[in-house]
């Protein structure tokens, strides 16, 4: 069926945009990404995509046309494929569209797809919504947000407090707490140069360290509840229950919504093992409101919330164990990364075990004995949970949504199996990352309003550790890029040379670029050091842009600053890092 294609809307106040020139003509093979055409909105000139591949059926509006947003210009479709009936609204519904339009002293588009997309929707009932979404975590506020610049009645439902995981119990908690780890690792370093502290004792007040991390959590959910009320999102306080009829039901009230999106998120994930169900096994949620400093913790599972806490606790002086399946810690980062961040966290004074899985825990005398697989056993007085997580679908029960691995199905529209209703974020169970939470939400909710015209597209999204040093990466791995690509090249540069970490006590570590030998295309890039989950997003906006290896190259860093060791990772994919021993031939 062919796919239209309409003037986006770009911006809040942009009601109309001008056709500058078709840069691809009818009967054109049109690939997703392909610039199609130049066009001129609020004086801003820009190019508009292809969001998807075919042939270019058919073109509606002109050259030098001036077309309202969401207006149709243009059709893809298969070859030899006409617009058919399809893709343009019933004769029924354009006669309708076309009166109400009259009706209401509008003017009449040029196009009967236009008109039906135009005329005034009928009303909404007091407890009817253009769109409700349940969840008010990252995916679920972006969205709401989104639906409300674009113009909707919107209404979020929330059973906890805005935010999610990640403001709540997530991202920002464990931030406040590994800034705690690098205060702690300053005043190590402070009489080196030339601090001389009174004292160098140290107590950790847990009471306050708790209290200030609730603090700022608190200050963000607040500005998430305020975002909302500023934008007239109605809330709804409750466990949202779902129909397939779009009815939304919390407590005694019942609220519909023209679409929905369910942006539920994810929970801790559990393993059925003896033993699990002890008080004294932690999950990331209970160890964040931890008022006491456990001398000892086991963390069962090497991923990044594992690593992370793990740090944090071993920076209060813990004897932090860290159990791992995979033969390393984060298992999805590049090997070099990992098995360099595992050194140095050895330094710190964590101890890994890998290549083993945890059998049995025993409790007793107020402490763990915790039986590993290969015969050891590690005893400690608290044990973290961190094995992942998995999607949280209580109030989903009565759709029957077409599932994967326990993950709700989506398409690239975000849409599930069930017409109308999205589901963005940890949900899906795609990316479990805020960022990308906050991408397919607002893609989600772009689709709900105004139709599927946008697609999530995820392949560019940076990932962080926060440990000391941070590491950071984007794109393939040098493992996936080999078995991909083949050729490839490899480009590196270490901070041990560069002058704003030598002043700042952080020069260890490196970047690593990895490039197609061919075109150069950067494939991927890998940190562990200084500000890495910063400087990542400067890799992330250099791959989605498609700058080449030699288009880094040509552009100038600051100086003094730690992404110039990026700067000369590129460099050294074409052997001319200038901070780098020559390359041999
Ligand atoms: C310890 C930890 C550290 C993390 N650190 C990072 C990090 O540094 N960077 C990063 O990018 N990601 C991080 N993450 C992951 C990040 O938190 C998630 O990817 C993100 O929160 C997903 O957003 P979401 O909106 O999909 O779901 P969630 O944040 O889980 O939000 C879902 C919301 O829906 C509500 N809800 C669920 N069901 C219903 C219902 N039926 N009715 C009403 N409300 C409902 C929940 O109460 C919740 O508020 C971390 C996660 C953890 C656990």
């Amino acid at each position: 069926m062919a796919i239209e294609i309409i003037m986006p809307k770009l911006g809040v106040d942009m009601q109309e945009g001008e056709i500058i020139e078709w840069k691809k003509q009818e009967g054109d093979v049109v690939n997703e990404g392909d610039v199609i055409l130049e066009m001129m909105s609020d004086k801003t000139g820009m190019e508009l995509e292809a969001e998807d591949s075919g042939v270019l059926i058919k073109i509606v509006r002109g050259n030098g046309e001036v077309v309202p947003v969401t207006e149709v210009i243009g059709y893809i479709g298969a070859e030899g494929e006409s617009v058919d009936s399809a893709a343009a609204p019933a004769p029924a519904e354009v006669a309708q569209a076309t009166a109400d339009l009259k009706a209401a002293g509008l003017e009449v588009p040029a196009t009967p797809a236009a008109a039906a997309a135009q005329a005034p929707k009928a009303e909404l009932a007091a407890n009817e919504y253009d769109m409700v979404v349940v969840g008010g975590g990252p995916a679920g506020y972006y969205a709401a947000i989104k639906g409300a610049q674009l113009g909707g009645k919107i209404a979020i439902v929330e059973k906890y407090e805005f935010g999610g995981t990640c403001l709540n119990k997530g991202c920002i908690p464990t931030k406040t707490y590994l800034k705690n780890a690098e205060i702690l690792d300053g005043l190590k370093i402070a009489a080196g140069r030339g601090i001389n502290l009174a004292s160098t004792n140290y107590t950790i007040d847990m009471d306050k360290a708790v209290d200030f991390k609730n603090s700022v959590v608190k200050t963000l959910t607040g500005g998430v509840a305020g975002l909302l009320k500023a934008n007239k999102v109605t809330v709804f306080n409750g466990l949202g229950q779902v129909n397939p009829d779009k009815t939304v039901t919390i407590g005694s009230e019942t609220i519909k919504g023209r679409s929905i999106i369910l942006a539920t998120g994810s929970k801790v994930s559990r393993i059925n093992i003896p033993g699990i169900d002890s008080k004294l096994v932690l999950t990331s949620d209970d160890i964040l409101d931890l008022r006491e400093i456990p001398k000892s913790l086991t963390v069962m599972g090497g991923g990044v919330v594992g690593v992370e806490l793990g740090l944090v606790y071993a920076s209060y002086g813990t004897e932090v164990t860290v159990v791992e399946m995979a033969d390393r810690i984060i298992p999805g980062v590049d090997r070099e990364v990992s098995v360099e961040l595992q050194k140095v966290l050895s330094k710190k004074g964590m101890k890994f075990l890998t290549s083993v899985g945890v059998e049995k825990i025993v409790e007793a005398n107020n402490q763990l004995t915790i039986k590993l697989n290969d015969g050891s056993e590690v005893v400690s007085e608290k044990a973290l949970l961190s094995i992942g997580r998995v999607p949280q679908l209580a109030g989903l029960e009565n759709l029957n949504l077409e599932m994967d691995r326990g993950r709700i199905k989506v398409n690239a529209y975000q849409e599930t199996s069930i017409p109308g209703i999205y589901a963005p974020g940890d949900v899906n169970g795609t990316k479990m990352l805020a960022h990308a939470a906050y991408r397919m939400g607002e893609v989600a909710a772009e689709n709900a309003i105004n139709g599927n015209h946008h697609k999530a597209k995820l392949d560019f999204t940076p990932a962080a550790v926060y440990t000391h040093p941070e590491i950071a990466m984007v794109g393939l791995t040098e493992e996936q890029a080999r078995e991909q690509y083949g050729d490839i090249l490899i480009g590196k540069n270490s901070f041990t040379g560069n002058g704003r970490a030598i002043a700042s006590n952080e020069a260890h570590g490196f970047v690593k670029v990895i490039a197609d030998a061919k075109y150069h295309e950067v494939l991927g890039v890998h940190i562990i050091g200084p500000v890495a989950a910063e400087m990542i997003n400067e890799a992330a906006t250099i791959m989605e842009s498609e700058l080449t290896v030699d288009d880094v190259a040509a552009s100038i860093h600051g100086h003094p600053t730690f992404s110039e060791v990026m700067y000369e990772a590129f460099l050294d994919v074409l052997g001319v890092a200038i901070h780098n021993p020559p390359k041999r031939k």
